[in-house]
């Protein structure tokens, strides 16, 4: 529908089914639609379901905050990881996919609404960020991520999704070795419409279609967990 009212063509928008706590037969109704994307936000999650779901056939992208110690898990089931967002993480993610000699799809988030509670880069630092990474040949980078502002004006949701795509476009300059951008993952069940007018690839939604969850979002975005 949103594509309707901004002109977008439909195939250019990617559905992310975003699963956490969902369970594998709900997932797997899902997916039986035709749905080829599925994002968890924890490694655990991932390692539990990732392997009763690939005969589906579908992409698992990690869009969690990620420990650098969950490295070796992440990258034995994810496809893509949506959220390298410090030089830390990035680096270590390059020593193990060195070590294993290979390479993994990434996308860079960033904390386009300058919110505290949330994780990514801040836009003024990405430039440098990306040339550090740029160093890390085993990372292919896809493109960017970020998550809205919640319950804000949509004029300032729309700000942060502008924001993200702006960077992208300013970053494509650069021609960076490894980068290849192609996708901006924001919207979210609240923003998609907002999202997709700005440009979004990839749309990461859960309570839209799974309903509502029992836990609370915040206990899947705090470092601690
Ligand atoms: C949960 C989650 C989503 C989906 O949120 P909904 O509001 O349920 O659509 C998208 N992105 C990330 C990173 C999430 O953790």
């Amino acid at each position: 529908m949103a594509c309707t009212c901004t002109g977008r063509d439909i195939a250019e928008v990617k559905l992310l089914l975003a699963t956490k706590t969902v369970s594998i037969p709900d997932i797997q109704e899902a997916l039986s639609c035709g749905i080829g994307l599925v994002g968890e936000n924890k490694v655990q999650e991932l390692a539990a379901k990732q392997p009763l779901l690939k005969q589906e056939g579908a992409s698992f992208h990690f869009i969690g905050h990620l420990q650098t110690n969950k490295v070796k898990d992440v990258l034995k089931y994810a496809d893509c990881i949506q959220s390298v967002d410090r030089l830390d993480l990035a680096k270590k993610l390059h020593e193990r996919l060195c070590f294993e000699n290979r390479t993994m799809d990434i996308m860079l988030q960033v904390n386009t609404s300058a919110e505290a509670t949330k994780f990514g880069v801040h836009p003024g630092a990405l430039a440098d960020f990306a040339k550090q990474v740029a160093v890390f040949d085993t990372l292919k980078v896809k493109g960017l991520m970020t998550i809205g502002l919640f319950d804000a004006e949509q004029a300032r949701v729309r700000n942060c999704f502008r924001t993200l795509r702006v960077l992208k476009e300013r970053l494509q300059q650069y021609n960076l070795p490894g980068f290849d951008m192609q996708e901006l993952s924001m919207g979210m069940s609240n923003d998609l419409e907002t999202a997709i007018d700005e440009g979004a690839t990839i749309i990461r939604v859960g309570t839209a279609i799974f309903g509502k969850r029992i836990y609370p979002d915040s206990y899947y975005w705090n470092e601690q967990q």
